[in-house]
């Protein structure tokens, strides 16, 4: 065991403030890390504030970590010290079912365990995430990192990217098709580069009048503005497929509308409250409503080797972590271009 130095949320009303952890001394097959950049999700804020329930405390969020390996277990193989590694949203997953066996492990069968707020598979407790100074993850979770790009803007690959990354490759999203992000925050943003460059007409809708040059910046092809009902009104019925993002509570068959027929929304946006939505707004067009997960360990490495060859990375705002809090604030406001990631040194 070694101590490690954190920030943790004590209840879902308090701020992060600095917290010692233990992290276990590196087994057979473990990784330690040292955690140079760590990106900042929404998830972490859903998280912290218990605003999905079941958080436990103290909460360390992090689901976006880009290190340098500082120590391996003896049966390690893909890792030494001194290599550049990232860790995701999973550390942990059972290997054995038909999921685990698809590189499916963040729907393992038995329950995958997040970097934070996850049950340990061993007893031992919770997992604390990434706004920590180093991590001990298993091999098999442990992703590496490509040297050509700033490791800072690639930390939010690690969730942004492959949770945008892997609902685009699963519904074949493809050249030509008219596909719409809903939201540019920091998936939406990771949305829009990789529908992009998978050659798809991309069009993004926003509800931040403030955001349409940037969105044109990284790529989009069309903004529409939601709260614009002449411009709402010329994409009815027009998309192939949207990505939604959207981290409040929203109407969904205000966007259902906006698809073609065969066309498919998928949720990766994961706001507090359920969704309404009535069956005529998807037989009518045989629309499909869909949600996704993250990605697999095999997907996400993949997505980590794309980005590295097709220079994609994250726009990022590095902040100290003594800042959190006020980041978080940010982000309930939209005001995010378009990822936080925290430099570790500062803590
Ligand atoms: P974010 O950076 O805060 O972006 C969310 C975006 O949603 C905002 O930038 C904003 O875009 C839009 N939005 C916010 N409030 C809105 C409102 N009241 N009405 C309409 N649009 C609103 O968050 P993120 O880190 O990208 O995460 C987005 C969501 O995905 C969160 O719920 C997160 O928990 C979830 N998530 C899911 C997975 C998964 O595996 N499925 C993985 C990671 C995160 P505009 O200003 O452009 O409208
Ligand atoms: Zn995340």
């Amino acid at each position: 065991m070694s101590s490690t130095r954190s920030y943790a949320a004590q209840s879902a009303s308090s701020p992060l403030a600095p917290w010692t952890i233990k992290r276990r001394a590196p087994k057979p097959h473990d990784v330690e890390i040292e955690i140079l950049y760590c990106g900042v999700c929404h998830s972490d804020l859903h998280t912290a504030r218990d605003e999905w329930g079941g958080t436990k405390y103290p909460c360390v969020p992090g689901h976006e970590i880009v290190g340098r390996v500082t120590a391996v277990g003896e049966h390690v193989t893909k890792f030494k010290a001194g290599d550049i590694a990232g860790v995701g949203c999973l550390v942990d997953s059972c290997q054995e079912c038909d999921n685990c066996k698809d590189g499916l492990e963040q729907y393992c069968s038995n329950g995958m365990v997040g970097t934070y707020n996850g049950n340990e598979k061993d007893g031992s407790g919770y997992t604390l995430g990434g706004y920590s100074k180093s991590i001990v993850v298993r091999e098999e979770f442990v992703l590496r990192i490509s040297d050509k790009l700033p490791l800072e803007a690639v930390a939010p690959l690690l969730c942004a990217g492959i949770t945008t990354y892997s609902p685009l490759r699963h519904w074949k999203v493809s050249k030509g098709q008219k596909v719409a992000v809903l939201g540019l925050g920091g998936l939406g943003h990771m949305g829009v580069k990789l529908a992009v460059s998978m050659g798809a007409e991309v069009t993004m809708l926003s509800h931040s009048p403030s955001k349409e040059a940037d969105a044109k910046r990284l790529g989009a092809h069309q903004f529409v503005l939601t709260s614009d009902a002449e411009q709402v009104k010329k994409v009815s019925g027009y998309f192939d497929f949207i990505l939604d993002t959207v981290s409040a509570d929203h109407d969904y068959t205000f966007y259902l509308n906006l698809l073609r027929t065969n066309g498919v929304m998928v949720c990766v946006g994961a706001p507090p409250a359920p969704a309404q939505v009535h069956a005529f707004n998807l037989i009518m067009g045989r629309k499909s409503f869909a949600g996704s997960l993250i990605g697999g360990i095999p997907e996400t490495q993949e997505m980590l080797d794309y980005c590295a060859e097709h220079n994609i990375v994250s726009d990022v705002e590095v902040i100290a972590i003594k800042d959190i809090n006020e980041a978080y604030e940010r982000m309930l406001k939209g005001d995010v271009r378009y990822r936080f990631v925290i430099d570790m040194a500062t803590l």
